[in-house]
């Protein structure tokens, strides 16, 4: 497992494995890496020769207010989790070589970063744009692999690769979750014991969305947001930020319910803000 820290050894490694004819296959992360980063590992190990993960922690992604600082960093503890996996490299570079003096340069991703959670999180999905556009530019990865947990991101990143040619297949991977349904998150972390127990409503929620929708056959879409909102409310340390119902390809909220559908949601829980999603699709 190849240590690398600079943009410019990457780019040298990532030519040569190239110019081998290896196909990479990248793992942006930022790291505090748990079961869902390493659901992707195994993903990326299967379908290509090489496989980069990256480690890091955006600043351009995190709005004034958010937990940029806070956020968990444990570089040791995610080498050893990687350790088994045999991962060829993993790139850490650092904030100076990415963004350093002068730096001017930013995707603007559109409307579609400015719906859902770009609503409370002006300019994340442009910083995220942004930084994956750099990563496709310094691993050259032939397949980037995003986890469904950030589902809006997922999209957001098919939109980029598109938009500018990136000659990359985006590869979007199940989300892993804990044995009450959470999603697993870097951010699950921050939750004290009662914030955790309550963090078990998303996934509830989503549940009772797709249960009413297929078992119940509902297509009423103020009915189904209504009843997942009614349940997110009893749990006293949770707040909503947005419950919607979506279209899987564009994010735009739909009138009437016709699967495939995306039902999305943002909770506050204490002080904590989790995300979660569920497609719904008839089988
Ligand atoms: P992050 O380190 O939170 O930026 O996540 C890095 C990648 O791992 C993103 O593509 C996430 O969507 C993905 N990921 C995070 N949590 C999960 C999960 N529970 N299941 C699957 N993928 C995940």
């Amino acid at each position: 497992m190849r240590l690398i820290h600079t943009i410019k050894d990457m780019q040298a490694l990532s030519r040569m494995l190239g110019a081998g004819k290896k196909t990479i296959g990248l793992v942006p992360t930022m790291g505090a890496l748990h079961e869902g980063h390493l659901s992707l590992v195994r993903r990326s190990k299967d379908e290509n020769d090489i496989t980069v993960l990256s480690i890091f922690v955006n600043p351009t992604q995190f709005g004034p207010a958010e937990d940029f600082k806070q956020y968990p960093r444990n570089v040791e503890g995610d080498l050893a989790k990687l350790s088994p996996y045999n991962v060829d490299a993993v790139f850490l570079p650092g904030a100076e070589d990415m963004y350093p003096e002068g730096f001017s340069t930013s995707v603007n991703i559109g409307g579609i970063g400015e719906i859902l959670c770009g609503a409370s999180r002006p300019g994340h999905f442009n910083g995220v744009a942004t930084v994956v556009a750099k990563l496709f530019n310094i691993v050259m990865p032939h397949r980037a692999y995003f986890g469904q947990k950030d589902f809006q991101q997922t999209v957001v990143i098919k939109k980029l690769a598109e938009d500018l040619s990136f000659d990359i297949n985006i590869i979007v991977c199940p989300t892993v979750r804990e044995p009450d349904g959470l999603a697993m998150s870097s951010r699950n972390g921050y939750l004290n014991i009662e914030e955790r127990n309550g963090a078990a409503v998303l996934y509830k929620a989503l549940k009772l969305g797709e249960d009413l929708i297929l078992s119940k056959g509902m297509s009423d879409v103020s009915y189904v947001k209504s009843e997942m909102k009614n349940l997110i409310n009893a749990e006293p340390l949770a707040r909503i930020d947005y419950a919607e119902i979506v279209n899987v390809r564009n994010l735009e909220t739909v009138e009437k319910i016709e699967t495939p559908v995306a039902i999305c949601i943002a909770v506050k829980v204490g002080r904590t803000r989790l995300i979660d999603n569920m497609i719904v699709e008839k089988k």
